[in-house]
């Protein structure tokens, strides 16, 4: 029987984009819409709250959040000189 403990085919999440989400704190209403969307399980809210960016987490830079957050508050930003701003924020 396996038991799986050390599965080394454990899956990677690539990020789609290179660049993290970051937000407006001030503008969050902590309804949890973003958290409950994230196809990886980030609690986006909490990092809002925590006024943290993403970086650093399993983020895929999907754009979910960005466009299913009723307040705008939520942006991509860039680390390769270009924007998804425009993609995900219409
Ligand atoms: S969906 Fe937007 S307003 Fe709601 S908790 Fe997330 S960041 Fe805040
Ligand atoms: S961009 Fe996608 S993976 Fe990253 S926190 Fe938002 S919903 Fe989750």
């Amino acid at each position: 029987m396996k038991l799986g403990l050390f599965n080394s085919k454990k899956k990677k999440h690539i990020s789609e984009t290179p660049g993290y989400i970051d937000s407006d704190p001030a503008k969050c209403v902590q309804c949890g819409i973003c958290s409950y969307n994230c196809p990886i399980g980030i609690d986006v809210r909490a990092h809002v709250w925590d006024r943290e960016p993403m970086i650093n987490t399993q983020c895929i830079t999907c754009g979910k959040c960005i466009t299913l957050c009723p307040r705008g508050v939520l942006q991509f930003v860039a680390t390769d000189g270009l924007s998804k701003d425009t993609l995900w924020n219409t």
